[in-house]
């Protein structure tokens, strides 16, 4: 395909804004849907929407198959030795909550410690400040340099016989850093702690495979990788899902119930009780068809281009101070603009047609380490261009002589 064909498949793309062609770089907040995944919703709700897992009935058949099929397909996906390792959760936020409360009450005891990095996203902090509260254990913070890097070293001396779990972004939602997780997942597993990969921000800008990482959970969303909200994946290693409780208690996760006892399901679906986003489930086996049939080299080259023909352009503005330059970014960039709040010049953008983020992108502390409000942050895909760079930048060109 080439990037106009591309292109066609977002019909939301050729809008016009305030009276301008939109442009979208707000994609790191959530990525915008190829026809095949609405089409896909569209169809299981006017052909064939019944419950899945407990009908005999034709259409419930039919729905199961779908949803079961798209685990399959996001087992190969990921590259998960089994498909029962793939648990469907409502997004990154719900996989990590699951893994806190549930690893949490299985193997978090009193003075034990879990790692995070001072760049996680606000779900990669707060369910394991409570979990730790509640199990009497410890969090502990790797801090970062100025360019946005973890310093490994410290890493390296946080880790300890305390330590249960590593809980790591892939990628920094705000500034684009990349962690080197294969070699952080190598450490923690010489003084035997799990890893928990957050990958929000990676699957939808390189190809991941779980096994050659070698990480014992790892989360994400499909609404970041063109696929709808409301669903997500939790991959986990079978011998630690099995150990671990079940996170709710409902419908599909169990095996029988009596008032004096009951048995739980075998996995995945002792993770996922009650009616899962069915339409929502087999649509992002389409996001993932999609972005294979896009192809990886093509998104990684193309992403990039951006990124680099961005941060060029942007540095030459007089003003501009570029939040996180570690030398390995994926396509993200977050800035302040000398004199003016990062919410004015979104606005101003706004009024231009063009879509960013402004604010702390739920890492707040990472704002206070940097002694900064917030940023501007502009997230590309696959689908945008340079030319949308180039009115970008000229767009915030103007922003700034109007805010001086
Ligand atoms: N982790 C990271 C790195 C993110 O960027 C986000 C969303 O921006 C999340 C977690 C939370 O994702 P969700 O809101 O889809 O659960």
């Amino acid at each position: 395909m080439t990037l106009a064909e591309i292109r066609k498949q977002f019909p939301i793309l050729e809008q016009q804004v305030n009276g301008k062609p939109l442009i979208y770089f707000d994609n790191g907040a959530t990525a915008q849907k190829p026809l095949a995944v609405i089409h896909s919703i569209d169809d299981y709700y006017q052909k064939y929407n019944s419950n899945i897992h407990r009908g005999v009935h034709h259409l419930s058949q039919l729905a199961t198959n779908r949803y079961e099929e798209s685990r399959d397909i996001l087992q190969k996906f990921v590259n998960a030795r089994k498909n029962y390792e793939i648990i469907f959760t409502a997004g990154t936020t719900g996989g990590i909550n699951l893994v806190a409360s549930s690893f949490g009450k299985k193997f978090l005891d009193k003075g034990d410690e879990v790692i995070i990095s001072a760049m996680e996203h606000h779900s990669n902090i707060v369910p394991w400040q409570m979990i730790c509260e509640e199990r009497g254990a410890n969090l502990r913070v790797i801090p970062i340099n100025d360019k946005g890097e973890l310093i490994y070293e410290e890493y390296i001396k946080l880790l300890s016989h305390r330590t249960k779990l590593v809980a790591i972004t892939h990628i920094s939602n705000t500034m684009g850093t990349i962690n080197p997780v294969r070699k952080m997942i190598v450490n923690a597993h010489e003084i035997g702690a799990k890893v928990l990969i957050d990958a929000a921000q990676s699957v939808p800008h390189m190809k991941l495979d779980v096994q050659e990482l070698d990480c014992d959970f790892l989360v994400f969303s499909a609404h970041k990788m063109f696929g709808p909200t409301g669903v997500g994946v939790l991959y986990g290693k079978e011998e630690l899902l099995n150990e671990m409780p079940p996170y709710q208690g409902g419908g599909d996760m169990i095996k029988e119930v009596t008032f004096e006892k009951t048995t739980y399901n075998c996995l995945p679906h002792k993770f996922e009780a009650g009616t899962p986003n069915i339409a929502g489930g087999i649509a992002t086996a389409e996001a993932v068809k999609f972005m294979n049939e896009v192809g990886f080299d093509f998104i990684e080259h193309q992403e990039h281009e951006l990124l680099t023909y961005a941060t060029k352009r942007l540095s030459e503005i007089e003003g501009v101070r570029i939040i996180g330059t570690s030398s390995n970014k994926a396509s993200v960039i977050s800035f302040v603009v000398a004199g003016t709040h990062p919410f004015d010049v979104g606005t101003l953008l706004d009024q231009m047609g063009i879509a960013v983020r402004t604010g702390h992108h739920c890492t707040q502390p990472l704002m206070n380490f940097f002694g900064i409000p917030g940023t501007i942050r502009a997230s590309f895909a696959f689908y945008n261009t340079k030319e949308e760079v180039d009115v970008f930048i000229a767009a915030i060109k103007k922003a700034i002589m109007m805010l001086s």
